[in-house]
């Protein structure tokens, strides 16, 4: 594989401190048995997983992002969720707003013509706070107070496995209009 690079790649909605903050008490207000929490600075949501990539791939990737037209929005992150395959535990929206349906809809139609195998299952929101959760556990209802969660760019974002674990780095952010 000598000479062939390749990065490990998806995109995200990647948060500022402040909501990186709270979204990290939002993390904080449920307690999992034996369940691997995400690394504060890890949390994000995933718009689309691109998984190993060289560096063409990479390239119409950011071309697809590039000729993207999205407009900002507020993401109000006002419910846990459990999904019990994947077995996380994660922080999202009821209500994914319009705009954000639209870029992710961009996003896939602009990767399959890249030529990646992208998910056409709905769209969901979700921001995962914890891993191996066997069960539901007890979460507070915060539909009364959700984090609003301003959000202006997405972010083309590079997965690195450490022995500690993942760690994400931001390659590029996309402006929204
Ligand atoms: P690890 O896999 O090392 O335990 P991780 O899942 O955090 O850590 P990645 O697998 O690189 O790291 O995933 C990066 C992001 O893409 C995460 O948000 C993850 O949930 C999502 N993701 C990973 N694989 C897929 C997939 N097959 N389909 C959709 N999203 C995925
Ligand atoms: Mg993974």
């Amino acid at each position: 594989m000598a000479g062939i690079e390749v990065q490990r790649l998806f995109f995200a909605l990647w948060p500022e401190e402040v909501v990186r903050r709270g979204l990290a008490d939002l993390q904080r207000q449920v307690t999992v048995d034996r369940a691997r929490a995400v690394a504060v600075a890890n949390l994000h949501a995933t718009l689309v997983f691109l998984g190993a990539c060289d560096a063409a791939q990479r390239l119409c990737a950011e071309g697809v992002a590039e000729r993207s037209v999205g407009r900002r929005f507020d993401l109000a992150v006002d419910q846990y969720g459990f999904w019990r395959r994947p077995q996380v535990l994660w922080a999202g929206s009821a209500q994914t707003p319009p705009t954000l349906f639209d870029l992710v809809a961009q996003l896939r139609a602009g990767l399959a013509g890249c030529g990646f195998t992208v998910e056409t299952r709905p769209f969901e929101t979700h921001i995962t706070l914890f891993r191996k959760v066997r069960k539901m556990p007890l979460v507070p209802n915060i539909s009364a107070s959700p984090l609003s969660w301003p959000v202006r760019s997405f972010a083309l974002v590079t997965s690195v496995t450490d022995p500690a674990g993942a760690r994400y780095q931001v390659l590029r952010e996309w402006r929204l209009a």
